[in-house]
Parts: C-alpha cells; sequence; structure tokens
C-alpha cells in the first residue's frame, strides 16, 4: 500500500526515479488528505449550524440550559469543524510520512466520518453520548469498509468539490455579515432628522444589583465611587423597584416600559421559525423603536446571553445589537466540538495542569466559566462575557458614526453568580472570600468599568451631551429570607434596585428622591428628557418628581413575578417554607411605607419596609397590616 492513491494506480518505476517519485507522492497525498479534510469539515458544518439553529428553537423549553446561537452559526460552524478537520488531516500526513505503508486517506475519512456522524448525533441534544458514539463507529466502519473499493473514486470527488465548498463557505460569510452590515447602513441611512443637540442615551443595567450594596444608597464599603459620581450630577431614586425579581420579565418591561402582564414576557416563549419580526412583547412599542422613530441610532450589548438577547424576542427597537459570538472562544464553545471541548476541560480545577497550560497560553479567558448552557448538570459551559467586552463593543459602535445621536442599553453580568469578577483582577481589601465579599467585589469591578466607559466616551467626545441612566434588573436573596438568589420571590432585597440619572446642566444636581417608583419608568422619562412629541409608553416619567417634589399622588410600585419553573435548586428548596413562585404566581406592591406581597396560594405577607428594611416581621396578622393590605389592595387593583 502506497501513500497516494495516485500512486497506487501508477505502473512501477525505474528504481533511479523512485525517490523523486517518493517525494512528489507524498506531496500528492497531502493535497489529496487536505482536500478530503476541507470537504468533512465544511460539510459537517454546514449541518452542523443549521442544526444547532434548529434544535435551538425545537429545545426552547429548556432554554436556560440550552447553549444559544443567531444566524452567524451558520458560517462559524464550518470554519471551525474545517479548521479541527484540517488539523487531524496534517496530522495523519505526517504520520504517513514516518509509516508510509499506512493508508492515510481511509485512516483520515474513517475519523472524519466518525466525527462527522457523532457531531450530527449530537446536535438534537436527547442523545445518549455512549449511544452517539457506538453509532458513529458504526457508520465510520461501513464507510471505511466501502472505500477500500473506492478510494480512487472518493479522493477525486473530494478533490473536485473542496474548492467549491471553500468558495461557498466565503459567499455565506459575506452573505451573513454583509447581510447586517447593510441592513444597519440602510437603516440608519433612512432614520429622520434628530432634533439639533439631541442628547445620547446610555442605560446601563447591572444585571443583579440590589441597591443596599451601593454606596451612595448607603452601604458601608465603597462598592461604586463611579456611579456614586453619577449622583452628583443628578437625581437618584432612593427607593426604585424592579418590575419583576428575573432577568427576562424584568428586560422585557426596561425595553418597554410597561408592567410584565402588559409585555407578557414572564417566562421564554416559543420563537417563531421565521423569527421574531413585530410579534414579541405582545407588539407593543419599545424605547429603541421609539428612539430610533426621532432619528436615534440604537444599539444593545449584552452580557447576559440568556434573557436579555435578541433571540429571546428583546431585539426589537435596536439596529445593532450584540449578545453571542464575542471573542473567538465564545464562537468556539457554540460549536459541536466546542460543546464538547467546554464540557470536558471546563470543569477543571485551577491546579490541572490543563488549567495551568491554558493560562499560561494567554487563554484563561475561555475557562472564565458563564452560568449559560448546561455546565452545572455536567454539560457545557458558557464564557463568561465580562464587562470589559461589553465596553469595548459599545464604544467601537459609538465611534463608528457621528453623525445621529445615540442610545446604547448596556448589559453587564459580572455582580451575577458566579460573583467576585473576573480572576486577576485586583481583589478589593474588605473581601475575604465570603460570599457577600465576592458578590461586593463583582459590583467594585462593574464600577471601576462603568467608570472606564464613561472616560472612554468622554475620549470620544461623545460624553458630554449624554443622559446616563444606572439600574438593575433585580437583586440577590444573599440568604435573605432562605433564599439565596432571585427570581423565586418578591422580598425588597429582591426588587430594590439603583436608580440613577445623569443629565449635567439639565437635570437639578444631587437630588434624592424619596418616593418609590417603578423602574421601567425609565422610557417614558427618557422621552420626556429628550423632548419627544409622543410618549407610547404608560408613564408616568420621572421627572415630575424632581421638577416638583412635592407631587403626593403617586401610584404605588408593582413587580410581578409569573409561576416558573427557572428557579435554581437551592432556592427551590425553600418551597413549602416561604411563598415562592415555583407554585404560583406572586405579585409585589411598594408604597411610601409598605411592601405587600401576595401569592396566587398563599395568604398575603405585609411588611412596614421604612421601619423593617430586612422585612424580618410579616404584620398580615396585625390589625394595622390588615388595613395596609386592605388600601394597598384596593390601591394596586386598578
Ligand atoms: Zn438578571
Amino acid at each position: 500500500m502506497t501513500l497516494s492513491t495516485r500512486d497506487a494506480a501508477a505502473p512501477a518505476r525505474a528504481p533511479a526515479l523512485q525517490s523523486q517519485k517518493n517525494a512528489s507522492a507524498a506531496t500528492v497525498s497531502v493535497a489529496s488528505l487536505v482536500s478530503a479534510a476541507c470537504w468533512f469539515g465544511i460539510v459537517c458544518g454546514f449541518a452542523e449550524g443549521a442544526g444547532l439553529l434548529l434544535f435551538q428553537r425545537i429545545n426552547w423549553a429548556q432554554w436556560a440550559r440550552v447553549m444559544h446561537v443567531s444566524k452567524e452559526i451558520l458560517w462559524i460552524s464550518p470554519v471551525v469543524d474545517l479548521g479541527f478537520f484540517l488539523l487531524i488531516g496534517l496530522a495523519v500526513a505526517s504520520v504517513a510520512r514516518i509509516f508510509p505503508r499506512i493508508p492515510a486517506i481511509r485512516v483520515l475519512a474513517f475519523l472524519l466520518t466518525f466525527l462527522t456522524a457523532y457531531d450530527w448525533l449530537m446536535l438534537s441534544g436527547h442523545f445518549y453520548r455512549s449511544a452517539a458514539l457506538l453509532f458513529a463507529l458504526g457508520v465510520s466502519v461501513a464507510v471505511g469498509r466501502w472505500l477500500a473499493k473506492h478510494e480512487i473514486g472518493a479522493a477525486k470527488t473530494w478533490r473536485a468539490s473542496a474548492p467549491w465548498l471553500l468558495a461557498s463557505l466565503g459567499l455565506l460569510i459575506c452573505a451573513i455579515q454583509g447581510g447586517k452590515w447593510i441592513y444597519q447602513e440602510w437603516t440608519i441611512a433612512d432614520l429622520p432628522a434628530a432634533k439639533p443637540g439631541a442628547p445620547n442615551v446610555l442605560v446601563i443595567v447591572v444585571d443583579t444589583l440590589r441597591a443596599d450594596h451601593v454606596s451612595s444608597y448607603g452601604y458601608s464599603r465603597q462598592t461604586s465611587p463611579n456611579i456614586d459620581r453619577l449622583v452628583g450630577d443628578g437625581v437618584l431614586f432612593e427607593n426604585a423597584i424592579a418590575p419583576s425579581s428575573w432577568s427576562l420579565p424584568s428586560h422585557a418591561s426596561l425595553v418597554t416600559g410597561r408592567a410584565v402582564h402588559e409585555h407578557g414576557m414572564g417566562n421564554v416563549e416559543p420563537m417563531p421559525w421565521l423569527g421574531w419580526g413585530n410579534s414579541s412583547l405582545n407588539g407593543l412599542p419599545t424605547l429603541g423603536g421609539a428612539l430610533q422613530k426621532t432619528g436615534y441610532r440604537t444599539g444593545a450589548f449584552s452580557a447576559n446571553r440568556i434573557y436579555f438577547t435578541s433571540n429571546v424576542g428583546l431585539g426589537r427597537g435596536f439596529i445593532h445589537f450584540e449578545d453571542y459570538f464575542d471573542s473567538v472562544g465564545d464562537c468556539f464553545v457554540r460549536t459541536e466540538f466546542g460543546r464538547e471541548f467546554a464540557r470536558l476541560y471546563m470543569n477543571r480545577s485551577q491546579k490541572s495542569k490543563f488549567t495551568r497550560a491554558f493560562k499560561y497560553l494567554g487563554l484563561g479567558s475561555w475557562l472564565d466559566k458563564d452560568s449559560e448552557g448546561s455546565g452545572d448538570y455536567g454539560g457545557t459551559f458558557g464564557i463568561r462575557k465580562r464587562a470589559d467586552e461589553v465596553n469595548r463593543e459599545t464604544l467601537r459602535w459609538v465611534a463608528r458614526d457621528r453623525q445621529h445621536p445615540f442610545f446604547a442599553m448596556l448589559n453587564y453580568l459580572d455582580v451575577h453568580f458566579a460573583y467576585g469578577g473576573p480572576s486577576g483582577y485586583p481583589k478589593p481589601v474588605w473581601d475575604h472570600g465570603t460570599t457577600v465579599d465576592e458578590y461586593d467585589a463583582g459590583i467594585r469591578y462593574t464600577d471601576d468599568y462603568i467608570g472606564r466607559l464613561l472616560h472612554g466616551l468622554n475620549d470620544l467626545g461623545r460624553l458630554k451631551n449624554t443622559i446616563v441612566i444606572v439600574t438593575s434588573d433585580h437583586g440577590e436573596s444573599l440568604g435573605d429570607h432562605g433564599l439565596s438568589f432571585h427570581g423565586a420571590a418578591l422580598y425588597r432585597e429582591l426588587v430594590h434596585v439603583p436608580l440613577i440619572i445623569s443629565y449635567p446642566g439639565h437635570i437639578p444636581e444631587g437630588v434624592r428622591v424619596v418616593q418609590p417608583v417603578e423602574n421601567e419608568a425609565i422610557a417614558s422619562t427618557v422621552l420626556d428628557l429628550i423632548g419627544a412629541k409622543q410618549d407610547p409608553f404608560a408613564g408616568p416619567s420621572l421627572d415630575t418628581l424632581w421638577k416638583n417634589p412635592v407631587t403626593q399622588q403617586w401610584p404605588d410600585a408593582i413587580s410581578e413575578l409569573p409561576q416558573t419553573n427557572t428557579i435554581v435548586a437551592a432556592d427551590r428548596a425553600m418551597q413549602g417554607k416561604i411563598p415562592i413562585a415555583t407554585d404560583g404566581w406572586m405579585k409585589s406592591v411598594v408604597s411610601p411605607q409598605w411592601q405587600l406581597i401576595v401569592h396566587e396560594k398563599y395568604s398575603p405577607q405585609i411588611y412596614d419596609w421604612k421601619n423593617d428594611p430586612g422585612e424580618l416581621n410579616n404584620l398580615a396578622n396585625t390589625p394595622e397590616g390588615q388595613a395596609a393590605i386592605a388600601v394597598l389592595l384596593k390601591e394596586s387593583s386598578h
């Protein structure tokens, strides 16, 4: 047996020519191996990309555990598979050079058939790994047998079709990336002229940030010097209340300016086959859409790749949306082989040789695990998108255009579990490793990057005329009421979030508003601040509260939590001990003194949060509490 298919068919040659021929045989063989690797890589990747998109939609009920992809996966999968298979091709070629009797083409085809079959079988997310391995082995043995008789023909086919496959991959990349670019350019070219001097709008959502851990909200630790500095230029709402206690419903409220029961996105909904179009969020107007109509370029930059993404239905109104595929590592772990890599390697200890080697190669960020994916259940982890990347994306996008005012909505996920900020980032002096220490360290890190973002905008000359709003989508339990995380209940630590609006020279400086407000009112408030003629949101606009601090009739702040299963096990364990959302919907009403929490199945709780901010004493059985419940139920029923 010789190396080359061509050589195998050639007649015997004179010994004098043999060494020269051997050299050319090796070259021919490498070319055949490379074309086979190309062929398999691209074919495997095309089907893989389509399959990942398809099964994400079919498996939507498992949304929190799925690694998500958007249309870019259609070219990223073939590129990754092509690179991986080429490496295998080159390895086989090297071995065959040392051991020329190895049937290199057949060995390679066997390996690549095995990998392709395994890849395709695993796409559904419903196959046992061992069964897929066995089945793939069977397929590759059958293909190997067939190849023993058809090697020459197959190699010819691969060589002839590989260039075409490469060309189609190139075209697909141009179509998808170019299509996005053209869509954005055209949409921006179509924007109406904005009012002269219209301010930019920057809404920063620090995911999972409870207000009482922010220094300007009275926290004893210096967690937030940059956020605190914004307070000096504007207004701080001491009692801002989030629309819900987990990311999806709250972000949906922030982009629509509406309550959860109005936009209806209380849980993940199945994605329509042809994309969301205008059907998401009950078709309600969005802040991005309203600002586009007044001449704004709009963009979202999200590190929460489970619940603040275009895929989940929150993209409407944003001309530009950056969620997935922010780095080579992120592109890689969203492909099928990348998922296998993450499953095998991302769970290793800090001391493992693999982890140390990876860090040594400068790829430590690949091991920064995200809660996205099924890693906590033995499957694949996502790679965390840190605040520095969100900043990079935002500043790059802002710098691209000076003609239009911008509206950018950012989500930083660094305060969210796993706490502590990225490894390598200096720990604050107070951090001795407790849960709260680590949670606070994440705030300090995020705050630092908020400062850097504002510096970056200033360097671009785009900060001066910018409304900056900092808020959060919900808080975090950190052990209060027996809970650890969020999304299970509506206690104060879960819904009391920061809300700071800075717009130097246009709103009063250093004002603190005590009145409880809903932070989804940001949508109406922004339209008011930019002087838009129409406000498609429910209101009320918060500027009334700083223009007229003695306004009395302000609606109570409402939060809603539809029944949900998206609750981690640690909090789910509280079912039966306290009312949580696993077995019924919940609603909270916050007035200047009281917080009422009602549950579909259990009796209401009421807390005097002003005097009992930790909400330790449920006063529902006291005459005072009963009276307050009656008043709050009446006030919140219309
Ligand atoms: Zn969140």
